[in-house]
């Protein structure tokens, strides 16, 4: 599904991805955990196509199509989604008004009728469910005045309506409580664990893949992955520290 070979990129004239390569195949689930600083974050701004993140060198395949020639709604209406470590907020629209815009721009980019607004609040509602999220909140704006936890189950609610092939989520679990922790790890496997799919799980604690299992644990070091091994790294992690593991 997800090949990248080789990446590199610079960030206001600043190397930060130094020859990074990762494979993704469908029906997994990757984790990659690291220090602070390692170039997690701008992994995933420079797969969504990010300003200001410019590869030079490399190349990322997404099922068969050169992600990196493509434009962030073209990624998207491929199939992409991103969740983000610290998601924006939206005064004067509404979580509704918002994702049913999203959604609808994707069908039309892939040539499929816009949803009704009957059809699209129905669909709002089962991901909402799943998220154990009111619909009432999902008319308030977008994020505005929602705590952490809310802002990341409205993030969750948002990839089950847009139903990607790959999700990529940076930190998901910051700022999360237990309860929201097992809310959101729940509300990904429904959603995201699927043989078509695959997720990739940025995070630098072991606790959201105690809900979330990853197939694979990769430790990204100085803008490159020095380790990968199975979920028992992620836990070798938590125990000694990245800087024993990555030695
Ligand atoms: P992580 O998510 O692993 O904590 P980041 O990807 O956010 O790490 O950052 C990696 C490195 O890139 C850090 O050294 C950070 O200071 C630098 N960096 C990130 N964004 C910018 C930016 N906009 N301008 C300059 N340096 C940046
Ligand atoms: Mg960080
Ligand atoms: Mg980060």
């Amino acid at each position: 599904m997800l090949k990248i070979d080789n990446l590199a990129n610079e960030v206001a004239g600043k190397p930060i991805l130094k020859g990074l390569s990762l494979t993704i195949n469908a029906g997994e689930i990757h984790a990659i955990m690291g220090p602070n600083g390692a170039g997690k974050s701008t992994l995933a701004y420079t797969l969504g196509g990010r300003p200001g993140y410019e590869v030079t060198g490399g190349s990322v395949d997404f099922e068969g199509a050169d992600l990196l020639a493509m434009e962030p709604h073209e990624r998207a209406a491929a199939g992409l989604f991103l969740g983000f470590q610290y998601p924006v907020e939206i005064p004067g629209v509404s979580n509704v008004q918002f994702l049913r815009e999203a959604l609808n721009a994707q069908r039309k980019s892939r040539g499929e009728a816009p949803l009704s607004g009957g059809e699209f609040l129905k669909l709002a509602k089962e991901k909402a469910g799943l998220l154990r999220m009111d619909m009432e909140m999902l008319k308030r704006p977008v994020n505005v005045g929602f705590s952490g936890g809310e802002k990341k189950r409205a993030e969750m609610v948002q990839m089950g309506i847009l139903d990607p092939r790959l999700a990529i989520l940076d930190e998901t679990d910051s700022g999360l409580d237990i309860d929201a922790l097992r809310i959101c790890g729940e509300g990904i496997n429904a959603i995201m664990r699927k043989p078509d799919k695959a997720v990739l799980l940025i995070t630098h604690y072991q606790r959201l893949l105690d809900y979330v299992k990853p197939d694979f644990v990769h430790v990204l070091v100085g803008g490159r992955i020095v380790r990968s091994g199975g979920a028992e790294l992620a836990l070798e992690l938590e125990e000694n520290g990245y800087e024993a593991v990555a030695a």
